[in-house]
């Protein structure tokens, strides 16, 4: 059997605000997992449009196509155009989950939530004949399921092909996020057995990983015996976590300790009553200055996202926002303007309230405001929205927030990964041209090298001014598309 898994660009490809490089991060691995349960003599061809040109001209049996929001309508004209030229069609991912009705018009079989289950069923089904029209399963299990199909990704196409998950879904439950809603039906957070997420770890050359799970640390008996059987393997090692556990037991030790040097963070806003609304319980009345200089002393650098828009958000909010991040040494700062999207908590109740203003979905990619403010307006929001990312990424800005931490070793690795990621486009644009990117892993590594570093003194005197404001978790609007970083 001919079988072609396609993921399509998001629509941002086409803005001016597209950066090669932040969609040449990672691979997808979503398909490549998929894939690993397809036959032996089953002709795989496995396409990322964010790295390469599609082509179409071909006559597969069977198209997989993964739809995240901003690449719906992509994804929906690629369906059809392969449904026309006799290829059976299923469509599955976040987006075919939250709106299926939309989606069944252009597929022969829809997903809905994870395929581990669902996709060895639809196969066996669609061998015999009789393939259903949904699927989807309650049994949610990352037990023995096959190695992920790495030799279906074109490594040299990412900056990062080593990224690995070893875990489904999150132990929380943010309205804004869509995980409640692409696990319904069944267990919301589970994890490999750690035998198998060790030998999918073995399995990967080099030194660098990539955790993309939405919480790494969610587990905390997995991940510690994750990270003791890490010992050893001279990793080092980038992966999502929540405030509050970074700051729970000395799980977050061991994790620097098996090779973790820098984490996604949401810390969202520092309104606890934005928290209330957003319903992120886990990090009402956390200190995040303390999971901050706890992190920094033991070298791992962090990734901040903060989403701006949330009702109790006034004018005030981008400066403050910026501002705590440069004097807190954050090394990169992802901004996200609201986004309510259908599926979720948040869209209900926007719905409910009648706050929705466009369904345009290529504008539901978290840079643009799709729904009715309260104490902004839409414009101050995108305005304020587009003037952080300016003012963060600052060369003053970058300096300043990378000489507040105590080792000349972390300044000077924080001034690098800051300033590599987003002052020299044209570089990285180069590199992806001349299809180089993986000759810069090993520039990678060494930034993310080992640091030893005691408490930050000017940190810990600033103990106070931010204290007990409640931060997010990592993946929330992030993990919503197949980026983290902006
Ligand atoms: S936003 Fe993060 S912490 Fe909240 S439910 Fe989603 S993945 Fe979990």
């Amino acid at each position: 059997m001919k079988v072609k898994m396609i993921l399509p660009a998001l629509a941002e490809a086409e803005s001016p605000f597209w950066r090669p490089i932040k969609y040449s991060l990672f691979p997808p691995l979503g398909l490549a997992t998929l894939a690993a349960h397809l036959a032996p003599d089953d002709e795989v061809d496995l396409q990322d449009q964010h790295v390469e040109t599609l082509q179409l001209d071909d006559y597969p049996d069977l198209v997989v196509i993964q739809v995240y929001i901003t690449n719906a309508y992509r994804a929906y004209a690629i369906a059809d155009h392969y449904r026309l030229r006799g290829a059976y069609v299923i469509l599955g991912g976040l987006h075919v989950t939250s709106m299926p009705d939309e989606a069944a018009q252009h597929a022969d079989s829809i997903f809905l939530g994870p395929g581990d289950q669902s996709f060895p069923t639809f196969l066996s089904d669609f061998r015999q004949g009789v393939p259903k029209r949904r699927y989807s399963s309650p049994v949610r299990t990352l037990d023995n399921i096959p190695p992920v199909r790495r030799d279906l990704i074109k490594r040299d196409r990412y900056l990062v092909p080593n990224s690995i998950v070893v875990t489904r879904g999150c132990p929380h439950h943010c309205d804004f996020c869509y995980k409640d809603a692409f696990f319904e039906g069944g267990r919301t957070f589970y994890t490999q057995l750690v035998d198998q997420a060790l030998q999918e770890i073995e399995r990967l050359p080099g030194r660098h990983l990539y955790f993309l799970d939405d919480h790494l640390l969610g587990n905390a008996g997995f991940a510690r015996a994750l990270f003791d059987g890490m010992q050893g393997m001279n990793r080092v090692f980038q992966g999502a976590a929540t405030i509050d556990s970074i700051l729970r037991g000395n799980l977050i030790e061991k994790a620097a300790d098996a090779g973790l040097r820098s984490v996604f963070i949401g810390f969202e806003t520092f309104s606890p009553a934005n928290l209330k609304q957003s319903n992120k319980k886990q990090n009402l009345a956390k200190d995040y200055t303390s999971a901050v200089e706890r992190l920094h002393s033991l070298g791992i650098m962090i990734n901040g996202s903060f989403v701006f828009g949330l009702d109790e958000d006034d004018n005030d909010v981008f400066k403050r926002t910026v501002d705590w991040g440069v004097e807190h040494g954050i090394t990169t700062a992802t901004y996200h303007i609201l986004t309510p999207y259908p599926g979720t908590n948040l869209y209900k109740t926007m719905v409910a309230e009648n706050r929705i203003v466009t369904h345009d979905w290529n504008l539901y990619d978290t840079r643009h405001v799709v729904y009715r403010t309260t104490r902004l307006t839409a414009d101050q929001l995108k305005h304020g929205y587009d003037w952080a990312y300016k003012e963060f990424y600052s060369w003053t800005n970058i300096i300043a927030s990378g000489m507040t931490h105590a080792s000349n070793k972390h300044k000077l690795k924080h001034l690098l990964y800051a300033g590599g990621w987003k002052k020299f486009e044209p570089v990285w644009n180069f590199i992806i041209k001349t299809k180089q990117l993986n000759t810069m892993l090993p520039v990678l590594e060494s930034i993310l090298s080992k640091i030893k570093t005691e408490i930050q003194p000017n940190l810990a005197n600033d103990k106070g001014r931010f204290a007990r404001l409640s931060v997010g978790s990592p993946t929330t609007v992030a993990d919503s598309a197949p980026v983290f970083h902006d």
